[in-house]
């Protein structure tokens, strides 16, 4: 495994921008990037970290037509003595090859995709903010590169890695966000690509986006295909419930993309003494729920957001507020003890941190 590296001479690098917590999410990038290609006889080659630069693709590149494409979302972080830690990154190493053989691409070993995306990070590491709150994300991608207009998977793909400075992904911060629930539009059906990081996933639920955000929510909640009943999750997050003192989400069925925030929340939830149960929830529990108080809190759990809080729900043109739209005390706890972990100022009992340097 070896990268050629060509690197920006000092006086060509960017500005890094001077209030990270201004930064939104994923408008910026870094000075450089990372690329490797793929073709059937030599097999992935030609691993470059280059300047930040534009891709050459034949307009009947297959990823143009039939939408071959996956990708990953990572954050890494600088903690306090100047080391640069990712969160659990072979669990996203993992699910991009899982995502890759779904999509029928070709597959990268998750060690090679790790050890690229640590040498890029050490090539950027410049860019990682030290302000809580920020940090550098990291977007590794894979498209089909072959020209042809055959609908069957690639024989060439081009495996990339981006970099962007962020601060909070929703403009509310960590404050409580608005979700509308789509009971006319669906994400994934049983035995579709759900579960796979797939670009095609999210080009379709735009459509119910756009009417959540024209109400004024910020994203959907989705429900399950077949009898619009069952909660699925949110745009990019997994969702979380505390009924009755326990924390509640839907169980993993291939129509629900496997977060590592919300394993690592079920995971976090046994030490702090609250018990978890994954089972079906209908969408009338919860607004029942709401109502009658027995639905106390709701959050969503992703890398891009960590936890973010739901104040206000949208069914059948009927809003339930929940927790007076303020953020709930679990919400606040697991949010406090993931990032904690993250930026390396809590304890890392279960060896989440990975230290790249
Ligand atoms: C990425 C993503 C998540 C969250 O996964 P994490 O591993 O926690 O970042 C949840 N749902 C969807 C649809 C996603 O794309």
């Amino acid at each position: 495994m070896t990268i050629k590296k060509t690197l920006l001479p000092e006086n060509e690098l960017k500005p890094l921008s001077k209030d990270p917590l201004q930064l939104g999410f994923g408008q910026t990038y870094t000075d450089h990037m990372f690329t490797l290609e793929y073709d059937s006889e030599k097999g992935w080659h030609n691993a470059e970290i280059k300047p930040y630069q534009s891709l050459k693709l034949d307009p009947a590149a297959k990823v143009l037509h039939y939408g071959q494409e996956i990708f990953e979302g990572q954050k890494a972080y600088k903690s306090s003595s100047g080391e640069i830690l990712t969160f659990r990154p072979k669990e996203n190493a993992n699910r991009f090859l899982n995502s890759q053989k779904r999509m029928c691409m070709a597959e990268l070993d998750p060690d090679e995709f790790l050890f690229y995306e640590n040498e890029l990070l050490k090539v950027e590491e410049r860019w990682i903010p030290t302000v809580k709150g920020t940090s550098l994300y990291i977007r590794p991608t894979a498209i089909a590169t072959e020209s042809g207009l055959g609908v069957k998977a690639s024989t060439k793909y081009l495996f990339f890695i981006i970099l962007s400075p962020v601060g909070a992904y929703f403009k509310e911060g960590f404050n409580p966000i608005g979700l509308w629930v789509s009971d006319e539009f669906s994400r994934a059906a049983e035995g579709g690509t759900g579960e796979a990081k797939a670009g095609g996933n999210y080009a379709g639920s735009l459509f119910a986006s756009n009417i959540a955000n024209e109400n004024g929510y910020s994203q959907v909640l989705w429900l399950d295909a077949k009898e619009h009943k069952y909660i699925e999750e949110v745009g990019a997050m997994n969702i979380l419930f505390i009924i009755d003192n326990k924390l509640v989400t839907a169980p993993l069925g291939g129509t629900i993309l496997p977060g590592i925030t919300r394993k690592s929340v079920l995971e976090l939830a046994k030490d702090l003494g609250i018990e978890t149960v994954e089972r079906k929830i209908s969408i009338d529990e919860v607004t029942e729920g709401i109502e009658s108080g027995k639905v106390t809190e709701i959050f969503g759990a992703g890398t891009a957001a960590v936890i973010s809080p739901v104040g206000k729900l949208n069914y059948k043109e009927k809003e339930y507020v929940i927790n007076d739209n303020k953020t709930g005390p679990w919400s606040q706890k697991f949010f406090d003890t993931l990032t904690g972990i993250q930026y390396g100022e809590l304890e890392d009992k279960h060896n989440w941190v990975y230290k790249v340097k």
